[in-house]
Order: structure tokens, then sequence, then C-alpha cells
């Protein structure tokens, strides 16, 4: 069920419902206010703010072919540890090259960041203020990985275990002053970006004042499912090329999680014959559908769990301590897939495959690496993101010069191919 949670949970959690509509927006706290002596209004922050039209574009020349990048919201090197303890040896993850530290700051520059800077650093390789979306400092749009993809008749695909309006995905489709600007960023992903495929967390038709999303996306050809095999059936229905959006979950009821309980359950909350998909079964899908693409294809795939639960600690850190090697072990599920499907179609001379972070969630500390010894990592008392450099892992075009991403922006560069920008400086720098 769709709990409301308490107000001043959500601010303080940074991971509000829907705030902006046409009407306007309610609780933004973008800097995008104006001048307070000024007698112009305010510039809307949901006004979208759409780049130029890709006529003319130029694919970077050493982009990969396939491009698929998964994004651990808020995991840490630490995260990564327990999950390898729990695992009792190695991860999928550490089939890539790696892992290599890089930095993860906002603008104003040392400023730590939130999950929409963090992710338009990675869409776009160019740092923002929190809470932006796929535009600069200045407010000025810049063209995002899906973007460059479609301009070269790439497939596109965006998948996330979290609710499908949430920030790190729709800074791969949108741009927007605000990520609250839900309606106008749904509308950027259903009628502008149009990926080829769209997996995540459902979102009620009461979010938005105009149409709900999977009403938006019937209207654009999309065949929408709300559950994986409902999906595959739509699809199969649909002509073989047309776009697909699955709206999945209704979030778990365990006391701690319904603080903030959107999106996909946790797989280790979920019960016996759940009819949720899990993120490795999201990515498997996700790969069929994009593998027919001849032009090759760019999929993003996030994993937010880590993230929530690591807000959520300070309501109960023996709980958040035993959850999170699982909540990270489901991301690495999604790796082995992606790294089953290398194998079985394609190789590491034409697919990029990049494992990273946004930033670091809750200071999450282990206690010891011992199996029995998880149970007692720390947070501190108020839980957030936290500056710490966290782990890339890559393997395919690029990926020796995985130790030269030395921040965020610079995850875009080895993305695209462009690796004469590499390294960057290591900080978020002006435009
Ligand atoms: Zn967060």
């Amino acid at each position: 069920m769709h709990t409301a949670p308490a107000t001043s949970i959500v601010f303080a959690l940074g991971l509000a419902l829907p705030l902006c509509s046409a009407a306007g927006c309610v609780g933004v706290t973008t800097d995008l206010s104006g001048d307070a002596n000024s007698s112009e209004p305010p510039p809307d922050p949901c006004a979208p703010a759409a780049p130029a039209s890709d006529a003319g574009v130029q694919v970077p020349p050493g982009m990969a072919r396939q491009v698929i990048v998964l994004i651990g919201d808020g995991t840490g090197a630490a995260h990564w540890e327990a999950a390898r303890v729990a695992a009792g040896g190695t991860l999928a993850v550490d089939a890539l090259e790696g892992p290599s530290l890089y930095a993860t700051d906002a603008l104003p520059a040392g400023t730590t960041t939130d999950s929409a800077a963090a992710a338009t650093a990675i869409a776009t390789g160019q740092c923002t203020f929190n809470g932006r979306i796929g535009v600069d400092g200045s407010g000025l749009p810049h063209r995002n990985l899906m973007e460059y993809a479609r301009a070269a008749a790439m497939g596109t695909g965006i998948v996330t275990n979290t609710v499908i309006v949430d920030a790190t995905p729709m800074a791969f489709v949108g741009h927007s002053g605000s990520r609250y600007c839900s309606e106008s960023l749904a509308a950027q992903l259903i009628d502008v970006a149009r990926p080829d495929v769209v997996l995540g967390g459902f979102i009620p038709d009461s979010a938005f004042a105009g149409p709900g999303l999977d009403e938006r996306a019937r209207a654009a050809g999309y065949s929408v499912g709300f559950e994986l095999s409902a999906l595959r059936a739509a699809a199969a229905d649909a002509e073989p090329d047309a776009p697909v959006l699955g709206l999945f979950g209704e979030g778990p009821s365990s006391p701690l999680w319904t603080a903030w309980d959107q999106g996909l359950t946790p797989e280790i909350l979920r019960d016996a014959g759940s009819d949720e998909p899990t993120l490795a079964e999201m990515t498997r899908f996700a790969l069929e559908r994009l593998a027919s693409d001849d032009s090759g294809f760019v999929l993003m795939v996030e994993s937010e769990h880590a993230d929530t639960v690591g807000h959520l600690a300070y309501l109960d850190v023996a709980q958040a301590a035993v959850w999170m090697p699982s909540l990270v072990l489901e991301l690495d599920a999604a790796v082995a897939e992606v790294l089953a499907w290398v194998e079985s179609h394609s190789s590491f001379d034409d697919t990029l495959v990049v494992v990273c972070a946004d930033h670091e969630t809750g200071g999450y500390t282990l206690a010891a690496s011992n199996p029995e010894d998880l149970a007692g990592a720390s947070f501190p008392s108020s839980p957030n993101h936290t500056p710490s450099a966290v782990p890339i892992f890559a393997r395919g075009p690029g990926s020796e010069r995985l130790s030269d991403v030395k921040h965020l922006s610079d995850i875009f560069q080895l993305l695209t191919g462009n690796l004469d920008a590499l390294p960057g400086t290591g900080r978020c720098r002006e435009n």
C-alpha cells in the first residue's frame, strides 16, 4: 500500500512524492526563486528545459556499441565489502576491472551531492546544484547519454527498483530545474525521450494532475504491464519494436520501511510467490528487448534500496545492518545478468559495462569482515549522504582508463568513450 509518509520524514530524506504540477510546485527548495527584491515572477522550475533537437548530433566516436551502466544508489566501498562477505567470496562485480575510487561533490564545489545532481553528472558530464535534473549550474540543459544514443538510432532503456520518476532515472531522460517536477518529467520521459524499455516502481495516477503515467504511455504507443508476465504478453501482441513500460511493486509493509514505501519491495522482504520482478529479472528483460536493436543500445540500471536503508538506519540500526548486504546483492545479481548477456550475445570488445554509485549514504561502517559480524555494522546517528569517495568497476572499451575517473562527471566521459577528457580534476567545476 502507498501509505503517505510523514512530511518531515520525506523532506529529511529528500525522497518526496511529486510536488510540482502545471499549477506550480510545493516545497521545492531549488535556488531558482529569483531575486527577492525583483518584481519579476520567479521562473517556473517545472518548465521543461529541453536541449536542442537531435539534428546534426554526432555520437562520440569512441562510444561503445553497447553501453550498460548500473548505479548503486548510496553504495559505497563498505557496502560492496558487506555483500562480498555475505556471499562468502567473490561477487559478479569482481569480474570487472577495478574498483577505482572517485569523488561525488556537487555545486558549489565540495557540496555533498544528492541523487539528482549526481545522476546529472553521470548522464551529462555536467556538475550542477542539488535538486536539478539534466541542467548545469546556470540552468542550461545538456544533452544526456540517452539523447546521444537516440541521435544514433541506438536503443535506450531505463530500469530501476524505485519509483520510475525518481531523480536517478529522470536525469537520463529529462531536463528540469527540480527533481520534484514529476509531472513534467513524466511527460518528458514518455513524449520526448521515449526509451524503448522503461521498467520501475509504480506511481499512482493520483500523483499527476494530468493523465497517469500508464495512460500517457499507452497513448504514446507503449505496451504497458503491471507484472512482468503481463508486460511480456502485451509486448507480444504489439509491433516487435514498440516501446514497453513496466510499473511494478507497491512497497513493503515492514514497520521500518513504511517511513518510505514507494517502488519495488526489497527482495529480502518479499513474500514467497511475490509477483514483483527482481532487479535481475528486469535487467534480463531489458537486455532481451534491446538486443534486437541492430544499432546497439544504452541501458541504465539503478538499485535504490541501499540508499533508502542508509537514510532510515537511525530508526533501527540493527535491522538496517542485517538488511544491507542483501540490498547490495540485488544489484550484484543484476550485474551477473549483464555479464551473462555479454558472454552469450556480445563481447567486451564492443560492450562497455560500468558499475558505479551516485554517492555513499549512511556512513556505513563494518565492524569486521566476518559473516557473523555484519549485523554489528554501524551508522552515525543522523545518516545521510556522505562525501566519501565511492567505487567504480568497469570492463569494455575505455575501461583501461578506469583509474582516471576522479569525479562523477568523469563517468560520462568514460561512458561516451571521450577518453581525451580524462582525467578530470576530482572536483566539481563551474561551467
Ligand atoms: Zn539518498
